[in-house]
């Protein structure tokens, strides 16, 4: 590593909160699949940013429209309206098959916004006594940092000391039916989900699952809200994971690569009913539904479907998965995974992923470890066979010689 990036180090360490610990790579340039460092060195990109980068680094089109939109307005709140913001709720709702749009900001903002909106429609629209209203959520989840949504997650490090914490949350195990169906009470407005549990290490629920839990939301009149952040808009293959399933939420909340990583843009996508409890004042954000964001989020929209990554992170991910699957290695208990996002998750013996990423970096490939035994891969959708073929051969060396 050049003295430049020690420094930069040296200066993050000592300025920073230190709630991060990354692998030091110092990444200055990005295009496509591919990263650079400041010091010239090229890696493939299998982080993909968590899935906010989809489209791929610096997507030329999405920078173009971004250039475009950010020299004629950029913000202007929602006080006054501005001519980008139903172009981007008719483009996200035909895409989704939505009636409803409520644009915010993060991930975690969405999430936010759907927990206020479900219990809102729980007291209005299901008659649930007032501040009786029950969420239930899965074991293992990822929603999010903010202090409501770290108040229902069961990993004690992203709890721990933030306390204490807003009532109202059920904890079920995850992909158990019969916990979720024992879990429901007459106060049950929602049950907040991940279609495939991404940050406990792409946790993929048994089949029919999603089929019962639908089944049993509709006969208690529960809303199923779907946090597709990291599934949605083609990571699992489908524009959807929920279409995996054959089921349809009634809330689906979508970020990440809403804007291909050019800028926090997150939508909470909805039937009539629930979004519809929402009045003037009772909800809102100053940056939500700019005209920068939507016409960022518009074009990233239209990328992701003009160029075919839909169909490309399924076809991609088919092979990678196979592939992975081909490799001999003692360290791999199992390699799991869904269009491009996939884990190879190690024995424990192995001695833990991060040193497997830290291996693969030396051969221009970024990973990221996910609780200490697996190796999250989720590449840009953008992502060639060839270049499949060039991570494979890569995998293989280090999961064969460190084994
Ligand atoms: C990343 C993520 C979030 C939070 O998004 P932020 O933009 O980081 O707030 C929520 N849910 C899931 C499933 C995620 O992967």
């Amino acid at each position: 590593m050049s003295p430049i990036a020690r420094d930069l180090i040296q200066t993050e360490m000592s300025l920073g909160a230190h709630n991060y610990q990354p692998i030091d790579v110092m990444l200055s340039r990005g295009e496509g699949v591919w990263l650079w460092d400041i010091d010239g060195n090229r890696y493939l990109d299998c982080l993909s940013a968590y899935s906010a980068v989809n489209q791929g680094h610096c997507h030329p089109r999405i920078m173009e429209a971004m250039v475009e939109q950010a020299k004629k307005l950029t913000l202007t709140s929602r006080a006054f309206r501005n001519d980008q913001l139903a172009l981007f709720y008719e483009e996200i709702a035909h895409l989704t098959g939505s009636h409803k749009v409520l644009p915010m900001n993060s991930g975690a903002e969405a999430v936010e916004s759907a927990v206020k909106a479900v219990r809102k429609w729980g007291y209005e629209v299901k008659g649930v006594p007032d501040g009786e209203a029950e969420i239930i959520v899965a074991s293992n989840n990822f929603h999010g940092r903010t202090l409501g949504i770290v108040g229902f997650s069961t990993d004690p490090v992203a709890r721990g000391g933030f306390g204490p914490f807003a009532p109202g949350f059920r904890v079920v195990k995850f992909g158990d039916i019969a916990a979720f169906e024992a879990a429901l009470s007459p106060n049950t407005v929602g049950f907040l989900v991940e279609p495939i549990q991404g940050e406990a290490g792409v946790i993929i629920p048994p089949e029919g699952y999603f089929k019962r839990v639908r089944a049993l939301c509709t006969e208690h009149n529960v809303t199923l809200i779907l946090d597709e952040i990291q599934t949605g808009l083609g990571r699992t293959g489908k524009m959807l994971a929920e279409e995996h399933e054959g089921i349809e939420a009634d809330v689906t909340l979508v970020g990440k690569a809403l804007s291909g990583g050019f800028y926090p843009v997150s939508a909470v996508l909805s039937n009539t009913e629930v979004l519809g409890v929402l009045k003037p004042g009772q909800h809102g954000s100053t940056f939500g539904g700019n005209p920068l964001a939507c016409a960022v989020a518009r074009m990233a929209l239209k990328v992701l479907v003009e160029e075919g990554m839909v169909e490309n992170a399924a076809e991609q991910g088919a092979y990678f998965i196979a592939g992975l699957e081909q490799i001999r290695s003692n360290a791999v208990k199992e390699v799991r995974g869904r269009g491009l996002m996939l884990a190879v998750e190690l024995h424990p013996e192995a001695g833990g992923a991060r040193r497997y990423c830290q291996a693969l970096k030396q051969r221009g490939i970024l990973c990221k470890d996910t609780h200490e035994h697996s190796i999250r891969i989720a590449p840009p959708l953008v992502i060639t066979r060839s270049e499949v073929d060039w991570v494979l051969e890569r995998f293989g060396k280090v999961l064969t010689e460190l084994a």
